[in-house]
């Protein structure tokens, strides 16, 4: 098994097998995001990423259910590489609970539903999409490449297609002067995109990243913590997707929740009004991570 550059996963794909069948992300511009700013994107030859799998199999056939498909928004990649890697995955691996993948709402849009419900018959069963606001201010400034209205069609094509969402928040998107609107849109986005999975982020400002120069020439302020456990006081109170498991498990979250939105929202908006009143402690600073 070939990796090139840092792998990146979500936390609740920690036990799948990583197939590395990009490289980076075909985006690659959103002003927090530093993962992949040193790759170029690009698609590795299918044979190579085929060989792969083949390998894995031979070592891991029958310990892994679960296949994750990388780097940042594999969704890109057309049905001539996607349909082999799944069908091989099975093949080589045995029974699969999932496959699945990061994406963006642009690269599900620019399936079609055939495509899209072809990916579902043949695996791939679970997105992973970070709008991280869904205030349309904060979404352009972010430089995500997609409107709130964008990522609630992308979320209705691949629920229409049989997939599963994971949503992703970031807390702090909007800075300081779209907080609020901030957390009150990405409530509202949540619900509309009615995800199966949602978690929260709490925005780290990366070195070296446009933002990072934004806010040193005092463009973009990052709320402080208790500005940070508001906003996830907003989106537990506020967002009512249909039944999603909800957490904030990340490093990067001062505090972790979990519970299932909207049938918890009340519980988890009453532990973070003790955190703000001190009555609860938050993880120390140097726990937390990107
Ligand atoms: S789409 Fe994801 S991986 Fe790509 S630049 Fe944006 S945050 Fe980074």
């Amino acid at each position: 098994m070939r990796y090139e550059g840092t792998l990146y996963r979500p936390p609740s794909e920690a036990d799948s097998y990583i197939v590395q069948a990009t490289l980076g992300c075909s985006w690659n511009a959103c002003v927090y995001c530093d993962m992949y700013r040193t790759k170029s994107f690009r698609v590795r030859p299918l044979a190579e990423t085929l060989a792969d799998i083949t390998l894995a199999g031979q070592v891991l056939r029958g310990r892994v259910r679960k296949v994750f498909v990388a780097d940042g928004d594999a969704l890109i990649l057309d049905l001539d590489h996607w349909l082999p890697i799944l069908d091989a995955a099975r093949e080589k691996l045995g029974p699969l609970s999932r496959v699945s993948c990061y994406a963006t709402a642009r690269n599900v849009l620019e399936k079609s539903d055939a495509e899209l419900e072809t990916l579902v018959r043949h695996g791939l069963t679970r997105l992973y999409i970070g709008p991280e606001s869904g205030d349309d201010v904060t979404l352009k400034r972010i430089a995500k490449g997609a409107t709130h209205a964008e990522h609630v069609e992308a979320a209705r094509k691949a629920h229409a297609a049989g997939m599963e969402l994971s949503v992703i928040a970031l807390l702090g998107a909007g800075g300081v002067e779209r907080s609020e609107v901030h957390a009150e849109r990405t409530a509202e986005l949540v619900t509309a995109m009615d995800p199966a999975f949602f978690a929260a982020l709490s925005l780290t400002v990366v070195p070296g990243t446009p933002l990072a120069k934004l806010q040193d020439r005092g463009a973009f302020v990052l709320p402080d913590v208790p500005g940070l456990l508001r906003e996830l006081r907003t989106l537990v109170a506020h967002a009512r997707p249909t039944d999603a498991l909800f957490r904030t498990n990340h490093a990067s979250n001062h505090l972790p929740l979990a519970g299932r939105l909207p049938r918890d929202g009340q519980r988890m908006a009453s532990l973070i009004d003790a955190a703000l009143a001190g009555a609860v402690r938050l993880r120390p600073e140097h726990l937390r991570g990107l």
